[in-house]
């Protein structure tokens, strides 16, 4: 039996693996738009306890191939911890190929490229990572505590150590201001680097971060289902990514679900995109089956 420490968030990706809490919390737990682990202390999650329960897992699950490392940044671990968890991981589970985690841009500019590389010899093959924009005036806005050029740095450091990346962007997070700017900066940071699954979310605020969003963010103005459509659409057109990307809108909180490869699916999504935007409201998921 396992007691996790809830809230426990996992990528939709993740629903059918192995979830291992290394950490508790976010050891940043500031992004303007985030309430997820307001209510966690970051910690450190004892050896001896990560170790029970892959034993515990181990006996249950045997066949297991995937797990994922939660809370909201296990790469935030010294890399001699993250690694002596990785060992175990393959010891116990013989046919583990993949351990994934969330992680941020601090997390991978405090790890030499050594370090990364020899992570990802001992099975860290993913990260799931929030670029959200990559916009410098809104990343400041929404107090993401990086720059642009360290998002692109960070991102081409774990391509270069052969983990692969799944990024999300959140459509509207510039609010009606900043949406071309937000798009066009964002669009720049996925052709510029080796993503290979991209999530656009669609923002959502809940009321306990609202005041603190706007006091950091004092001319936002939020988007609605049509204007986000059209960033979405503006968002697609722009990309021209080199590397295959898997591309997904399906998150609880889009108000349109799309999915493809890019480059070879844009013509078909940016279609869906019209032919919904003509469509109308009718052609949107009912905001009481969202969520963000
Ligand atoms: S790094 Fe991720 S989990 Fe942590 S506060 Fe920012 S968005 Fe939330």
């Amino acid at each position: 039996m396992i007691n996790y420490s809830y809230p426990l968030y996992r990528p939709p990706a993740e629903a059918d693996n192995i979830i291992i809490q290394a950490t508790y919390g976010c050891s940043y737990n500031n992004c303007g738009f985030c309430s997820m682990y307001k209510s966690k202390k970051y910690q450190v999650r004892d050896m001896e306890d990560i170790y029970k329960e892959i034993d515990i897992l181990s006996l249950s699950f045997p066949n297991t191939h995937k797990v994922f490392l939660a809370d909201g940044d296990a790469l935030s671990l010294p890399t001699d911890y993250l690694i002596k968890i990785l060992k175990y991981l393959k010891k116990s589970f013989i046919k583990l190929r993949r351990v994934s985690v969330y992680a941020t841009a601090q997390n991978l500019l405090a790890k030499s490229d050594d370090e990364l590389k020899v992570l990802s010899e001992n099975n860290l093959k993913l990260i799931y990572f929030g670029i959200e924009t990559g916009s410098d005036i809104i990343l400041k806005k929404i107090t993401k505590g990086v720059t642009s050029d360290e998002i692109k740095i960070s991102l081409n450091k774990a391509s270069n150590a052969n983990i692969k990346i799944s990024a999300t962007v959140i459509l509207g997070i510039g609010g009606k201001n900043y949406s071309k700017e937000h798009i066009q900066k964002t669009a720049d940071i996925i052709n510029q680097t080796t993503v290979n699954y991209l999530s656009t979310l669609q923002l959502g605020l809940e009321e306990d971060i609202k005041r603190r969003f706007y006091r950091n963010f004092d001319d936002f103005i939020m988007l609605n289902d049509f204007q986000t459509i059209e960033e979405q659409k503006e968002f697609i057109e722009l990309l021209t990514p080199t590397n295959k990307v898997i591309f997904r809108s399906n998150h609880a909180s889009n108000a349109l679900h799309l999915s493809g490869t890019l480059p070879r699916d844009k013509n078909r999504l940016l279609d869906e995109l019209n032919y919904a935007a003509n469509i109308g409201q009718d052609a949107f998921i009912p905001k009481i089956f969202r969520g963000f």
